[in-house]
């Protein structure tokens, strides 16, 4: 039977996996864990186990898989590419030292593991238009190195170890329960928050700049079918190319007109930001994925505008 620890549980993705994989397994089987509390997660925290872990602090981390008999830790605590490139050290500190912790405490309990990687694990000199599984990685941010390093990292402990890591390569994901975490995607979940509320939109990120994207009910199910995939099919492990759809935010406005006519779009260019999204792809090849684990996403970008308006129209009453 399964044991879960989620580090990083009350961030955008660990706040709905959360309560998605207690369904699934049982509320007492997954256990949720942060650095600290957070406001808005009361509902979280009391519907089963939650400890305060910081991965940087193996002791704590350990004890808390013993404690708990865990046998599978998802581990979501990061730093993300905008916040990581205002703070880089702390960015390594986390993604990298709080890895190995990771890696490190599954390695000595036999534990399975699953980490994101990121389109920010390519660079400038990778391929840009259906990006291959396997191509060139030299990242410019120190977030896309601590990903690239990562998934190297994770890739050594199985191969050394037998660690069974599993991972993806997440584009931007797109989601209505917690706000984004400080990453260069964000600009496509803060557009339908203003579309309801001020029917315009400013975008920091330029006209005719295509990224990859994802719902987060897909991203959720990526996680759950990877971590349930059949082990002698995976090629790869970490970390698999995975995407839904690709869009600037040109398209992404048009879709929500289909709604709000009125809808108007603005730009106010971030240099940081724009740079970095300049140098990650226009869109990725995951037939690795489709192949290996049956990756097949639900939602595209019409589906995913009008479930986001519907969702976030009754948050925000
Ligand atoms: P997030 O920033 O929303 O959440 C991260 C959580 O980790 C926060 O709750 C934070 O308090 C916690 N945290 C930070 N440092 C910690 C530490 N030392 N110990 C314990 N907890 C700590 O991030 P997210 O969007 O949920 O992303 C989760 C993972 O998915 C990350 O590895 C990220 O790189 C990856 N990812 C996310 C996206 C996206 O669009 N959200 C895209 C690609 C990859």
């Amino acid at each position: 039977m399964r044991k879960i620890l989620i580090t990083g549980a009350l961030g955008q993705i660990g706040s709905e996996l959360t309560a998605e994989m207690r369904k699934i397994y049982g509320s007492s089987n997954v256990v949720a864990s942060n650095r600290s509390m957070k406001k808005g997660h009361e509902e979280l925290i009391e519907s089963g186990p939650f400890e305060i872990i910081d991965i940087n602090d193996p002791v704590t981390l350990s004890a808390a898989v013993d404690k708990h008999k865990i046998n599978t830790i998802v581990n979501l605590a990061a730093i993300l590419s905008a916040i990581g490139e205002k703070d880089p050290q702390q960015c390594w500190n986390i993604n990298m030292n709080g890895l190995y912790n990771v890696l490190e405490t599954a390695r000595e309990r036999n534990c399975m593991v699953f980490t994101p990687s990121s389109i920010a694990a390519f660079g400038p000199s990778t391929p840009k238009d259906n990006t291959p599984q396997e191509t060139i990685q030299r990242p410019n941010t120190m977030y896309g190195v601590t990903k690239a390093a990562g998934e190297l990292l994770c890739d050594y402990y199985y191969k050394k170890f037998g660690v069974d890591t599993r991972g993806v390569r997440f584009p931007g994901l797109i989601s209505y329960k917690t706000l984004p975490g400080g990453g260069t995607t964000d600009y496509a979940v803060h557009i339908y928050y203003d579309a309801l509320k001020n029917k315009k939109y400013t975008s920091f990120i330029r006209k005719g700049t295509y990224m990859d994207m994802m719902y987060m009910p897909d991203a959720l199910s990526a996680i759950i079918d990877l971590i349930e995939a059949n082990p002698q099919r995976l090629m790869h492990r970490n970390a698999y190319n995975v995407t839904a759809m690709s869009f600037d935010p040109e398209m992404l406005a048009d879709s929500i007109r289909k709604f709000i006519p009125e809808f108007e779009l603005l730009y106010d260019v971030d240099p940081i930001r724009q740079e970095i999204a300049d140098s990650w792809p226009n869109s990725l090849d995951d037939s690795a994925a489709r192949e290996q684990w049956d990756w097949n996403p639900k939602y595209d970008l019409q589906s995913m505008t009008k479930d986001m308006l519907e969702k976030l129209r009754v948050k925000l009453d």
